[in-house]
């Protein structure tokens, strides 16, 4: 931003609720600091919103300096797409808050909610929305890229329960986008990611959700074969309100693993069971678990479903070294599976892993061009994360993480889910992600911002002509 924005800058600050912070201001560092420690932007100015009007104002700012907008959700996304090199932040942060409607089952959640301010709020009334696996991750990014986790098979993704989203637009319109008003537009916001406009709320239908069967199997990674070939079958054929997704990873130094467990190599599956819990019917239900092979650890108990939701908050803090690919797959081949085991035996760091989310179920339920998420026919979402604390491990987690997508793109749909894509990836990539969806996206892109103004995101650019 140059000079001649400092004035634009200070009638900024004037205008806004919120703090703007700038280089050399407190509270500028920790402003910019995200989830993936990875990421050392220096935007020129992070705004942080509390209502519509403060970013109504923010993207004038933005519009009239022509200093490039950027919007921070939850601060989770691995390429750190919520912060540009001298652009401007708006940071939804201020913009947490949950109204839950118990008659109408439900939820109207600010622009800036984490999950775990979703889950905590429709928890009092016994509901919940399907949405990630970790709490500190952004309701904002979260749902706009589509949304899995545990509740997936049961209830479809996050996009297929929400109502309506209000959006600040380009120009500084505000819409509320819905299947009745601009249903363009929200077609586009289910899985279309950042790029038509700042989501000041989401609206989203709930269901029934409270106690839940909480189970974390895990085998030695050399059982990645035999526990793969079993899982691939069973998973797909189970009844949906069963859920459990895969993963290779080393075991972390504390409880409920047993000691000598610490620091071992396994592949494992997390499950969540919504179905009936009495009389040790989630016992009964995970006794399949012995079928591959013996398990190196089984566990299982009933969870509220925010204590679920928050399970893996202290193992995986913010601050950490991220780097991370994905691919969708409707298959685990024995291929595939040999490259599962490979690579699980080389996991580089204590807390670098692989995942492979269901998005069978109920999230089949939806038609592959009834909303931006084009692959309904995907079984797995898988992401590969190297992760690690210490900054001169960047180079070896990097490393394995491509090698190991690599080595697995070829057994895959060929695309990717968005919010799983990684930094600096192709336009080509982008448009695989989107496959037969993506021609339409890029003309919703050019109705609603055409010059292409929200760009720090998994880019669609406007059709042209
Ligand atoms: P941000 O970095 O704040 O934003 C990401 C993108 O979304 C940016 O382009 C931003 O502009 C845009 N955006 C965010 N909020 C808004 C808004 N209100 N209006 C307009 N644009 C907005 N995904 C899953 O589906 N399931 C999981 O279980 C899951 N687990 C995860 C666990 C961890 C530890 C992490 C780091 C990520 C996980 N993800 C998961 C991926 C996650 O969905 C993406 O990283 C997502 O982008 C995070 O959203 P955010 O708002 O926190 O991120």
């Amino acid at each position: 931003m140059g000079g001649g924005n400092e004035a634009a800058l200070e009638a900024l600050r004037e205008a806004l609720r919120g703090p703007v912070l700038a280089p050399g201001d407190t509270g500028y560092d920790g402003a910019r600091a995200i989830y993936n420690a990875m990421i050392d932007r220096r935007p020129a100015a992070i705004a942080r919103c509390t209502d519509v009007g403060d970013v109504r104002a923010v993207l004038s700012f933005a519009r009239e300096t022509g200093t490039e907008p950027a919007v921070r959700g939850g601060g989770h996304s691995g390429p750190g797409l919520c912060l540009v090199d001298g652009g401007v932040t708006l940071d939804l942060s201020p913009m947490r808050w949950t109204r839950v409607d118990p008659q109408a089952r439900t939820a109207q959640v600010g622009g800036g909610s984490e999950l775990g301010d979703l889950d905590h709020a429709a928890h009092a009334f016994g509901l919940g929305v399907p949405a990630g696996i970790m709490s500190t991750t952004g309701v904002g990014g979260l749902t706009l890229g589509g949304g899995h986790g545990h509740l997936t098979r049961r209830y479809g993704l996050t996009v297929d329960s929400l109502l309506s989203a209000d959006v600040v637009l380009a120009d500084g319109t505000f819409v509320t986008a819905s299947q009745e008003e601009h249903p363009d537009l929200f077609w586009a916001l289910r899985g279309g990611g950042g790029n038509f406009g700042v989501v000041t709320s989401f609206t989203f239908r709930l269901h029934p959700v409270a106690t839940v069967g909480v189970g974390v199997t895990v085998w030695p990674v050399d059982r990645t074969p035999e526990v793969l070939r079993w899982y691939r079958e069973f998973l797909p054929a189970a009844q949906e309100d069963l859920n459990g997704f895969f993963l290779v990873m080393v075991v972390p130094p504390g409880p409920p693993f047993p000691e000598p467990l610490h620091g071992q190599k396994v592949c494992g599956v997390v499950w969540c069971y919504t179905g009936d819990l009495g009389d040790g019917r989630l016992d009964e239900v995970l006794k399949v678990v012995n079928d591959p092979a013996p398990p190196a650890f089984h566990f299982t108990a009933p969870m509220p479903y925010p204590a679920l939701q928050s399970m893996f908050d202290a193992l995986i803090p913010k601050g950490l070294q991220w780097y991370w690919r994905g691919d969708l797959f409707d298959a685990l081949s024995d291929e595939a599976i040999a490259v599962h085991e490979r690579y699980g035996q080389g996991i580089p760091t204590g807390l670098s892993m692989m995942h492979l989310y269901p998005v069978d179920g109920a999230a089949h339920q939806v038609g592959s061009g009834d909303t931006a998420w084009a692959y309904r026919d995907a079984v797995w979402s898988g992401v590969i994360a190297g992760i690690d604390p210490d900054p001169a491990n960047t180079e070896l987690i990097r490393q394995w993480c491509v090698d190991y997508w690599a080595d697995l793109h070829p057994h895959s749909m060929g695309g990717s889910y968005v919010n799983f894509l990684g930094a600096q990836e192709s336009p080509e990539r982008v448009r695989t992600t989107y496959r037969d969806n993506y021609d339409r996206l890029a003309e919703v892109k050019r109705t609603y911002d055409p010059a292409n103004f929200f760009r720090a995101n998994q880019n669609i650019p406007p059709a042209s002509g």
